[in-house]
């Protein structure tokens, strides 16, 4: 975030990066890549926090393959971990068939206890699983906590690109820098034939961070495998960081990374809202 951002924004003490991951529309894989860069930036060594904020289908746990849940010490949450990852979801605390009909000031309150009463210790990076679209959470997350920045996901689609460009709008409307776009289900690589299909067409995603002046991160295939490994948790960037999968999401980890370096040694604008920098 900017020197000149909302005055209110707060650093979350004893965390040095904070990223949400967004998405303008639902099912583009914006949990499975959360869940996979949290577990590829805990491999490669860091401290690495995840956050399941989206609270309407918080999936984090099943995806994270978590076998223990948080507990509670001295009034505190301590998180769940998996795969050198520190993990909370609203998915704990609800079952899962209950359906979470809440208001604004209740999400925003629900955010709060997320960080503030949770016992997250010393973290390199947070990474924090938003709901699609652009409502509550969002606001809050972006006026309460200071951000290294948002990644935004998008699968190659016009339609999907749309609706990512309103998040990216959003973001910008709330001064909080874009680190980058990422495509998700890119292409297809058909397991029997080995040939590459562009089902939803390619390369839109980076043509949309162009257009916008926005880092691209990189492109994810669409493998089906991914599906049931993640339905099973069992993330690639755990289970097979050599793997095609696992190595794609090292790449764009450590993109991320880097850009949220960049950007705290050299607050600058706040990119996003179309503009460029
Ligand atoms: P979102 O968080 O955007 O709603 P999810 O991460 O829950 O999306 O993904 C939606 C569904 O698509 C899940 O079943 C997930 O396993 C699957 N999925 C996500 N990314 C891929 C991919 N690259 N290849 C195959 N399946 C994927």
């Amino acid at each position: 975030m900017s020197e000149q951002q909302r005055p209110e924004a707060r650093p979350l003490p004893g965390v040095q990066h904070v990223i949400p991951v967004a998405s303008g529309k639902g099912g583009v894989g914006k949990s499975t890549v959360s869940a996979n860069l949290a577990v590829a930036l805990a491999a490669a060594g860091k401290r690495v926090g995840l956050l399941d904020a989206d609270i309407y289908g918080p999936s984090i746990p099943t995806i994270m393959g978590v076998q223990a849940p948080p507990r509670v010490e001295n009034e505190r949450v301590v998180p769940a971990e998996q795969h050198g990852v520190k993990v909370i979801s609203m998915g704990f605390f609800i079952r899962e068939e209950q359906a979470v009909v809440w208001r604004g000031p209740m999400l925003s309150k629900m955010l709060d206890e997320f960080l503030q009463n949770v016992d997250w210790g010393e973290l390199d990076v947070l990474i924090v699983d938003l709901p699609p679209g652009t409502g509550d959470i969002q606001l809050s997350l972006c006026q309460k906590i200071k951000l290294a920045g948002a990644v935004v996901v998008s699968t190659p689609q016009d339609v999907a690109l749309k609706v990512a460009q309103k998040a990216i709008s959003l973001f910008g409307l709330l001064e909080t820098p874009v680190l980058g776009l990422i495509e998700n289900m890119s292409y297809f690589i058909c397991p029997g034939c080995g040939r590459r299909e562009e089902i939803f067409g390619t390369g839109g995603t980076r043509r949309a961070a162009e257009a916008l002046g926005l880092p691209f991160l990189g492109a994810l295939p669409l493998v089906t495998a991914l599906r049931a490994e993640s339905d099973a948790g069992r993330p690639p960037a755990a289970l097979d960081p050599e793997g095609e999968m696992g190595r794609t999401f090292r790449l764009i980890a450590d993109r991320l990374l880097a850009e949220a370096e960049a950007r705290a040694a050299s607050p600058a604008e706040p990119r996003g809202a179309g503009g460029g920098a």
